[in-house]
């Protein structure tokens, strides 16, 4: 960054000694072995032909494999592409042409799915390492060079590949590292997989940074999450509502030591009441982050210690980036008002690979990223968000924010997940109906959700039909398709 030279690249700020990693099957990867994993990574990849801007694309669970392609294709100059393992083959093979990769690094169980991807070279992650190769030297890059294009969850649309500079990348770690306050003593159990925008930036880059050590867990089950927590001493975890509420839900949770743990992170979604109830009853409390991949992805976080005082907010905009809200014709609003919130800071990426119009949409004449979320600040510029701007339902003139109304409906005893859309109406415009899914013998109707929400909410919100299913239609990264809904419904 301007001013700060050569940092850090060239400061020791960490014993090579010391463990960096932990594997599921209790061994460790210390900072010398994963520099030299990804000197080796670089060399196997360079010797493919892999240079300064080539994709080469991972699709893997959370392993040491994993950061040393990560790193080594850094340090290569070229552009790393994590492929979430839960999508569809058509999705993954519209991730490998779109970012144009020329190589495929895989685990083992993807073989059959890389036979046939549209990539020039396959690697197994067996492969990357192999010392006796000579390895490349390194490759200046800037800030401003992209390192990674990571998708979005395609919740909206087709999935969008946003740029991340090295700067990025930077700064969204030293965000954490300042508001998470994350030390080189922290041990962070990595309980979302790395492919994860914010499991990556928020969480192994800036545990990294500071020196501290990654617990790898190949796959989330919550009674070896549990477990790993106890017996590494585990500071840190960062999940999304789902990840917690499983680990709460185990009939392990009671009796597992927990005294290690100081650090909860929690975003993607609002934290339902319930959930954050289980785990103050252990003395924990979560900071909730908001975000987007768009901004790699921490835009604001709400420190642990206010979310009494705080309840539903998303925070502050991070230490190193600012957030507004713009008014229907991009003009500010006062707070209280809710608008489009927009985001600005170092960690904003540049814009979406091979999409300039959609970049081009994306920010504001005057560089703000323009996220497609509704929200609104309070008197002390603390963040509120009303769900996005795509999915307001507007009933007989009044506004309605679907993500209220889902919170509640969360909370209702046997709900497993709720989602409301807009349905045309003659008279009203469109009406709130709510896709509800319920665990197996719960009772749960039209009447029971509206008794419940009645006197929670105005009555315009009141949906005005349930609708219940088994499973809602849900993306790899778990959010709710709601234009597959209304598609439905509508
Ligand atoms: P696409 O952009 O492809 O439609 P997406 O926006 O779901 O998909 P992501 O970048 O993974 O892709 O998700 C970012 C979005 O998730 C935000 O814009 C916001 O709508 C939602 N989100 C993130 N954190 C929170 C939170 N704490 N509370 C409510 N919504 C959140
Ligand atoms: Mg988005």
């Amino acid at each position: 960054p301007p001013g700060l030279g050569a940092w850090p690249a060239r400061r020791r700020l960490v014993s090579p000694a010391k463990t960096a990693l932990v594997h599921g099957d209790g061994a460790t990867t210390t900072y010398r072995q994963l520099a030299d994993g990804a000197d080796d990574a670089a060399a196997v990849l360079g010797g493919l032909g892999v240079g300064r801007g080539t994709a080469v694309a991972y699709l893997g669970e959370n392993s040491p494999e994993f950061l040393q392609v990560l790193f080594g294709v850094a340090r290569l100059g070229a552009v790393f592409v994590p492929v979430n393992t839960r999508l569809a083959p058509a999705e993954i093979a519209h991730v490998l042409t779109d970012s144009g990769a020329r190589v495929l690094v895989h685990d083992p169980e993807f073989a059959s799915v890389a036979a046939g991807a549209p990539v020039t070279h396959t690697v197994g992650t067996a492969d990357v390492r192999r010392a006796a190769l000579p390895r490349p030297g390194p490759v200046e890059v800037t800030m401003d060079d992209p390192a990674a294009i990571l998708y979005t969850s395609g919740t909206t649309g087709r999935a969008k590949g946003a740029v991340l500079t090295h700067g990025n990348l930077t700064w969204v770690a030293l965000n954490c590292v300042v508001d998470y306050d994350v030390v080189s003593t922290d041990v962070a159990l990595m309980i979302s997989p790395l492919f994860h925008v914010a499991s990556l930036g928020m969480g192994a880059l800036p545990v990294l940074l500071k020196g501290g050590t990654l617990v790898l867990e190949k796959g989330f089950e919550p009674g070896r999450a549990l477990a790993a927590i106890a017996r590494h001493g585990v500071t840190m975890l960062s999940g999304v509502p789902t990840t917690y509420q499983l680990m709460a839900d185990h009939p392990k949770w009671a009796s597992t030591d927990l005294s290690t743990l100081a650090k909860l992170t929690c975003g993607g979604s609002p934290v339902p009441a319930r959930i954050r109830d289980a785990y103050e009853r252990r003395g924990l409390s979560f900071s909730q982050g908001y975000g987007m991949t768009e901004t790699a992805p921490g835009a604001t976080a709400l420190p642990a210690a206010m979310t009494r005082a705080k309840p539903g907010s998303v925070g502050l905009p991070h230490f190193f980036t600012d957030v507004r809200i713009a008014g229907p014709g991009g003009e500010p609003v006062p707070p209280g008002t809710v608008g489009e919130v927009e985001v600005a800071g170092p960690n904003v990426f540049p814009g979406y690979h091979g999409l300039p119009d959609a970049t081009t949409e994306a920010f504001t004449a005057d560089g703000w990223f323009r996220s497609g979320d509704l929200g609104y600040l309070d008197e002390d510029g603390y963040l509120f968000i009303a769900g996005r701007l795509k999915d307001m339902i507007i009933s007989g003139g009044e506004n309605i924010y679907p993500a209220e109304v889902e919170v509640l409906l969360a909370e209702i005893d046997g709900v497993t997940g709720a989602a409301v859309i807009g349905v045309p109406d003659e008279r009203w415009g469109e009406v709130p109906w709510a896709i509800v899914s319920v665990r197996p013998g719960a009772t749960v109707d039209t009447d029971s959700v509206r008794a419940f929400l009645d006197g929670r909410v105005a009555r315009y919100k009141l949906p005005r039909h349930v609708v219940i299913v088994p499973d809602l239609p849900r993306t790899a990264s778990g959010k709710v398709r709601k234009a597959e809904l209304r598609a439905r419904y509508g």
